[in-house]
């Protein structure tokens, strides 16, 4: 069937509306963060109820379109508007409903972390998002998802109590402890790959008090201070305590490198344990201090900003070994010649409380995630881009993996096991048994063998 005439009858079947390419907003409602890997759809669905997904998804099969679905559409790997799809755009799916007996809260499936983190900000709550207010809460928490919460309370997943999904065939089934407790397995990392999940309960906690904030040195420090970081965290830092790296490389301002560091909880417990994080020399600029979690993530910002092409690459480390140290400080010094920002994101802690096979996902043994981040409007700067193959190849040996949702599928095959690591065969056989005619393939796809 012509995608013409697929709109004319879903778009009889709708609350929300069907999208053509001729639409003057169509351009608007496609675009996705990555401007790398952004395609141009057949038909964009905007949903508003899970009534809208169903008929989305029976139009889609019915008419041997492919489908993709669209959350925050920060995927780096574009994967929710794909080529010549019917995207399932769930951005009208935009509920938030607080149960604060059960501590819990039930969110649709296009909500954003801004949108969730105002609601349980005003009720003296919080739950485990990612730090850029822009993402969404389906796409985060599917791939696994992290932020300023996940030492203390997990991953995002891990919050995931149960979840309404719309399956290939249309019908709507819940996945729970009780219902369907595989696909609520799979769906804690693997989400992405079973169907289309309209409404995500997740746990909420109480918001704790909140003490740190970014301290910059210059990134031509590395060598010494990349060291006394690794000796730090090795130390031990308690679970209320998060400390990632940034290092911001141009050529045109002096590079840095930053401290980031969190602590929740008890403020003065906080000012303590980050006290020897403030006597590493003099900073070019920055301070540890009280902040609030809301202003912390409102938009803004020049890290990550709309309209440009991204290449990110990451590996999930166990441990931070001297040989990564000397990778890194080679690979800062390198790239003091361009635009690069690498982040070390610490984690362990109640991440790392699970079983890699508790859930999809299954990186539970990672202490660091080292991510690398470059950016431009035009054509792929060659020389960065092979810079960034480089670390990513010299940190490969002492890698477990890679984190799903920062991959493309420019990385190739070998993407889907660093993925999904020992968890994949059990996810082959969920595939089967929820996705047999794999319909949802928008993603890092799990293999049908
Ligand atoms: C600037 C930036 C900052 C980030 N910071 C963090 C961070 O701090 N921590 C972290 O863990 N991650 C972070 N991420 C990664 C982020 O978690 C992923 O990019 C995530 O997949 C984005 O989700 P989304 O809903 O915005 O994207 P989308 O592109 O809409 O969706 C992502 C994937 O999930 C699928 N999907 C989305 N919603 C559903 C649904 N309801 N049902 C079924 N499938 C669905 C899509 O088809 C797509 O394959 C960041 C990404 C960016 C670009």
């Amino acid at each position: 069937m012509k995608a013409g005439q697929v709109a004319a009858t879903l778009s009889s079947q709708l609350e929300g509306e069907v999208l053509q390419p001729t639409d003057a907003r169509f351009e608007d409602a496609a675009a996705i963060f990555n401007r790398e890997f952004q395609h141009q759809p057949a038909l964009i669905a905007r949903c508003k109820t899970t009534r809208d997904v169903v008929n989305t998804v029976r139009a889609a099969t019915g008419a041997g379109l492919p489908l993709t679905v669209r959350s925050g559409g920060h995927a780096h790997g574009g994967h929710s508007v794909g080529a010549d799809a019917l995207v399932a755009d769930l951005r009208g799916l935009d509920s938030l409903e607080l149960d604060e007996a059960a501590m819990t809260v039930t969110v649709g499936g296009g909500v954003n972390a801004l949108a969730l983190i105002e609601h349980l900000y005003d009720r003296g709550l919080a739950t485990v998002t990612g730090f850029d207010p822009r993402v969404g809460v389906s796409g985060l928490t599917l791939g696994g998802g992290y932020g300023l919460l996940s030492r203390m309370h997990g991953m995002a997943c891990d919050q995931l109590l149960s979840a309404e999904v719309v399956l290939a065939d249309g019908s709507v089934v819940v996945a729970s402890a009780n219902e369907h407790p595989e696909l609520l397995w799979a769906l804690k990392g693997a989400g992405a790959n079973f169907g289309v999940v309209t409404r995500l309960t997740l746990a909420v906690r109480p918001l704790p008090e909140l003490y740190g904030g970014v301290i910059s040195y210059h990134a031509s420090r590395s060598d010494e201070l990349l060291p006394r970081y690794a000796e730090l965290v090795a130390g031990g830092l308690p679970d209320s305590t998060t400390v990632y790296v940034g290092i911001d490389t141009s050529p045109d301002e002096i590079s840095s490198l930053s401290l980031i560091a969190f602590h929740l909880g008890d403020l003065e417990e906080g000012a303590r344990v980050l006290a020897p994080l403030t006597s590493w020399g003099r900073p070019l600029a920055g301070a540890f201090d009280e902040f609030d979690l809301l202003a912390l993530h409102q938009p803004g910002g020049d890290t990550f900003p709309e309209g440009f092409k991204h290449s990110w690459r990451s590996h999930f480390l166990p441990s931070f070994e001297s040989s990564t140290v000397a990778t890194l400080v080679g690979a800062i010094e390198e790239a003091r010649a361009f635009p690069s920002w690498t982040v070390i994101e610490h984690m362990g802690g109640a991440i790392g409380a699970l079983d890699g096979a508790a859930t999809a996902f299954p990186h539970r043994r990672a202490a660091f995630g080292v991510v690398s981040a470059l950016k431009w409007e035009s054509d792929p700067p060659a020389e960065p881009l092979a810079w960034q193959e480089r670390l990513w190849r010299e940190l490969a040996p002492a890698s477990l993996g890679s984190y799903v949702n920062y991959a493309s599928d420019k990385h190739g095959p070998q993407a889907i096991r660093a993925a999904y690591g020992a968890n994949l065969p059990r996810l082959i056989e969920l595939k089967r048994r929820y996705d047999p005619f794999r319909v949802f393939c928008g993603n890092i796809t799990i293999p049908a063998a």
